[in-house]
């Protein structure tokens, strides 16, 4: 009885399926990460630069003459980042993505937007009513940058960088908890960006994900905050490199103690923007390097 109901119902779904054009392992992995596409060079140079924005997080990612930007300091950090993206030879910004509408991720970008030419704001549907967000929204109207919101299975292609979002797979309470978490694939190495997103988000994005997080190098959620950062996720991250974006004495005491083990605990090497300064890390022939106080 049961495995004629089993039967059926298999036969149901597999009509279903044709009918809609799909199939089921098509269905089975909707929620899971693509393979980078097949042009990807391993023999590529690029680089992911965290900048030492403070307490803050600002990442600029450069490939193949291509530049992304994901988040941009404070409001007080903005003429650093603007002046070490000049730097770098940046003109123009592919992508800036804006994680979650907090001043120490979003602080830089009307400057951002008003000094380089950016083709695409990506952030969260989840507003806030705060000057430094509403700055942000009009400087994009007035340079005619065009928004594009956040949501999970969205994937990019930039140089020879792939971006596949993670999250947010819906709007959230918390400004923290609708962090667009991003896992990029570059020169046959994987980066994973969650911004501040917190325990509750992580345990999602693992359940959705699983081992398909296990990422190369990882930015700490939160500057190393101990609302994130669970045993668990890091397990199913398994980075080799941690990068800890947090100011120098901050008031939050980031990154906490604990976390702090549980990186140990992973054998992952930690670079942390408050001691080592701008960290730089670059791809070449498919191995990582470090290069600190860039
Ligand atoms: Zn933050």
């Amino acid at each position: 009885m049961l495995k004629s109901f089993r039967r059926t119902a298999a036969l149901l779904l597999g009509t279903l399926l044709l009918l809609s054009g799909c199939t089921v392992s098509d269905v089975l992995q909707s929620y899971q990460i693509a393979p980078p596409p097949a042009q990807v060079q391993q023999t590529s140079s690029a680089t992911v630069h965290y900048i030492n924005v403070g307490q803050g997080d600002a990442t600029l990612i450069q490939t193949a003459g291509k530049n992304i930007l994901i988040d941009s300091g404070t409001r007080a950090s903005s003429s650093t980042l603007v002046n070490y993206l000049k730097a770098q030879g940046v003109t123009e910004l592919e992508l800036c993505v804006a994680t979650h509408p907090h001043e120490d991720h979003i602080g830089g970008m009307p400057d951002v937007m008003n000094e380089f030419t950016v083709k695409e704001l990506y952030m969260p549907t989840k507003t806030t009513t705060t000057k430094i967000f509403q700055s942000m929204v009009e400087t994009a109207q007035q340079r005619g940058v065009s928004v594009t919101p956040a949501k999970v299975g969205d994937t990019f292609t930039i140089g020879d960088a792939n971006l596949q979002i993670l999250f947010p797979d819906r709007e959230y309470k918390s400004l923290n908890n609708n962090s667009v978490t991003i896992q990029l694939s570059l020169g046959g190495k994987t980066f994973l960006f969650t911004g501040d997103n917190e325990k509750e988000s992580e345990a999602i994005i693992l359940s959705n994900f699983g081992n398909a997080l296990k990422s190369d190098v990882f930015q700490a959620g939160h500057h190393g905050s101990n609302t994130s950062n669970t045993a668990e996720f890091l397990q199913a991250v398994s980075p080799s490199i941690i990068v800890i974006s947090c100011g120098q004495n901050n008031s939050y005491g980031h990154p906490h103690e604990e976390v702090l083990q549980r990186f140990d605990q992973l054998g992952a090497a930690i670079y942390r923007t408050d001691l080592d300064g701008n960290i730089v890390i670059a791809i070449d022939n498919g191995t990582l390097s470090v290069q600190k106080g860039a």
